[in-house]
């Protein structure tokens, strides 16, 4: 970008920097080392995010594998990646729309059970590798952490990177 999008001004200060990437649906994302271009005249600010597929799967796997209890916008995260309408997903789980919609909006809590059955069906649905397969198994042999947490996703750009380039050899 040579040119600031909104008052035209031409020098722009670059740089990279950590960004909380709300438009994932999650308020607990951090992007590190996003490219950001800041214009100092009007103050706007213009964030690229590389391999924004990649990086929404690099998310759900982190909410797949996470210690705590899902979270209600993180079962939102996970059907969403899976490009399911809540009837679909709803289906595949053995529960009605309702009892799902009640999860995603936090009125109810899913039982432990369910907790694992989201995760499995989303492993399922997603044909995860080798690798995750077997992190997810040591995380359903882990009984102790099930209270709900609101972890930060923490992911550096270089990892989305090198994730899109492990996808595209396999
Ligand atoms: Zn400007």
């Amino acid at each position: 970008m040579d040119k600031c999008p909104v008052c035209g001004n031409t020098n722009l200060i670059s740089g990279k920097k950590e960004y909380q990437f709300v438009e994932s649906g999650l308020d607990n994302v951090i992007l590190a080392g996003v490219d950001v271009t800041q214009c100092p005249e009007c103050n706007e600010e213009f964030v690229s995010i590389p391999n924004v597929v990649a990086l929404m799967d690099l998310i759900a796997e982190q909410i797949m594998l996470k210690t705590g209890r899902l979270t209600g916008q993180e079962i939102r995260f996970l059907r969403k990646n899976l490009l399911m309408k809540i009837a679909e997903f709803a289906t595949l789980l053995g529960v009605d729309r309702v009892s799902l919609s009640r999860w995603e909006n936090e009125q109810v809590k899913p039982t432990v059970a369910n907790d694992r059955l989201i995760r499995l069906t989303y492993a399922t649905c997603k044909k995860i590798n080798e690798n995750t397969r077997k992190k997810l198994i040591e995380r359903l042999k882990d009984k102790s952490p099930e209270d709900t947490c609101t972890e930060r996703y923490f992911i550096p750009a270089f990892t989305v990177g090198s994730e899109v380039r492990q996808s595209r050899n396999s």
